[in-house]
């Protein structure tokens, strides 16, 4: 790399040729970078951004997320953070308490504000030897035959290329760079539009995240997501709500609306004072529901990829395994990515995205929701079981009948896909 390393929060220096440009500093991209410069290559992370930034999110670090945190090396930092054991469900007049399984994955969670989290990733990314280029838009490429040659930036700098071997693209969910290399998002099968807020609370040092199942609007017509209040220590929990939709059935939640009557709902059992600051909402492709994620020297991961679980709307922890295994394919010098990055992708997640946005689909009509969610909030047995699935707690290696059943589901469903995930 030609330039030395921008600190990060302010103007950057221009970066010429690198082995990895990687496009975009959320938990993805900076994960992406931090493993490929750890593996000692020349690494540029861009950014359109200045961070610190925020990003709308639940701030959610569900157990998936916190072992993918420990594997990156980062885990030290949510020492002091809330350690959050498991999740208080309700809805129905019912309610349950359930732990976080903890076999194959870690047995706890945690809740971060994403302006914080972002920037602490970000600076770990520049520790481990990545460059980054702040306040820097990648709005083109120029091509080298079927390979991307240079990314075209603008920036403090005005408009320039950064030429690199290979581009890893986490752009996030509107992925501008993505669309430019071909990427489709298809919102035929469930993507989410979600709200959140940041609210003071008397429980903010809570070990359970709330979840609502039951989410109705404020003249109680019953609507097709569900809330939740994550508590963020300091004082301060998340709270928010989400709503599945598909191109067939649009989602008619008005989110901010919702989250305000959302919040009154939850004042007492969360000890809220004030009302709701900073709302924002944003949407969510999920489920591997774009095609177009890779080409011959590039890969799209995270948001940029849909890889977010249908059923519950986290994203962090598949941003973080996504870079994992894309960098994790750059030690195959002169690989073509074209098919390998969407067949990996497939093989990891196409099982279960696949169930999880037929169910999710079936979510968006409002009165399916209480035939599962009603029994289950009356059985801590069955509601485990939903809670392992909804979170996606279930791998290859486990044997048991939930674990077995789930799978033969994913089989079935991506056999009646019309367009499977990533295709
Ligand atoms: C309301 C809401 C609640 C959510 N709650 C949770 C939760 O509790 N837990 C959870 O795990 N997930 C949650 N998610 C999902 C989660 O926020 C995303 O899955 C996650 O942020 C994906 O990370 P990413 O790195 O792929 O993208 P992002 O975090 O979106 O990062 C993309 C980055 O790319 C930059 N960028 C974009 N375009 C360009 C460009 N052209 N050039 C340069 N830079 C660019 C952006 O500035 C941004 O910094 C929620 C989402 C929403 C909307």
């Amino acid at each position: 790399m030609s330039n030395a390393t921008a600190p990060g929060s302010g103007p950057s220096t221009p970066v010429g040729d690198v082995d990895v440009l990687v496009v975009g500093a959320g938990p993805a991209g900076s994960a992406a970078a931090a493993y490929a410069a750890r593996a000692g290559r020349d690494v540029a992370l861009l950014d359109m951004a200045t961070f610190p930034r925020d990003k709308t999110c639940g701030d959610g670090l569900t157990p998936r997320a916190i072992t993918e945190l420990i594997e990156l090396g980062f885990a030290d930092f949510l020492a002091g953070r809330p350690r959050i054991i498991g999740l208080h469900l309700h809805g129905w007049g019912a309610d349950q308490r359930v732990r976080w399984p903890g076999d194959r994955f870690a047995d706890w969670g945690s809740a971060v504000a994403r302006i914080e989290f972002d920037d602490e990733l970000r600076r770990f990314a520049v520790d481990a030897g990545a460059q980054m280029v702040p306040g820097t838009k990648a709005v083109d490429v120029d091509w080298d035959g079927d390979r991307i040659g240079a990314v075209v930036v603008e920036g403090p700098e005005g408009r320039r290329t950064i030429r690199a071997q290979t581009v890893i693209v986490a752009d996030g969910v509107r992925s501008g760079l993505g669309k430019v290399l071909g990427r489709q998002w298809h919102r035929d099968t469930a993507y989410g539009t979600a709200g959140r807020a940041y609210a003071a609370s008397g429980c903010a040092d809570s070990e359970w995240m709330g979840s609502h199942l039951e989410l109705r609007a404020a003249d109680g017509t019953l609507l097709p997501g569900y809330g939740w209040v994550f508590p963020l220590g300091g004082g301060q929990v998340n709270v928010g709500v989400g709503a599945l939709a598909t191109a067939k059935r649009p989602s008619h939640v008005d989110l901010r609306p919702t989250l305000r009557h959302y919040n009154e709902m939850v004042r007492a059992e969360w000890d809220i004072t004030g009302q709701p600051q900073r709302i924002t909402s944003a949407l969510l492709p999920m489920g591997g529901a774009v095609s177009g994620v890779a080409g011959r020297n590039w890969m799209l991961i995270g948001d940029a990829a849909a890889c977010v679980n249908p059923l519950n709307g986290e994203g962090i922890d598949y941003g973080l395994e996504t870079a994992r295994l894309a960098v994790g394919l750059l030690d195959d010098v002169g690989e073509d990515f074209t098919e390998r990055w969407p067949d990996l992708l497939t093989e990891h997640y196409s099982l279960a995205f696949s169930a999880a946005r037929r169910l999710a689909t079936l979510f968006t009509v409002p009165q399916v929701v209480p035939l599962l969610g009603r029994p289950g909030l009356r059985s801590g047995r069955l509601m485990s079981t939903v809670v392992r699935v909804m979170a996606n707690l279930v791998t290859d290696e486990d044997k048991d009948v939930i674990a077995r059943a789930w799978r033969t589901a994913g089989r079935l469903s991506v056999k009646v896909d019309e367009r499977p995930p990533f295709r």
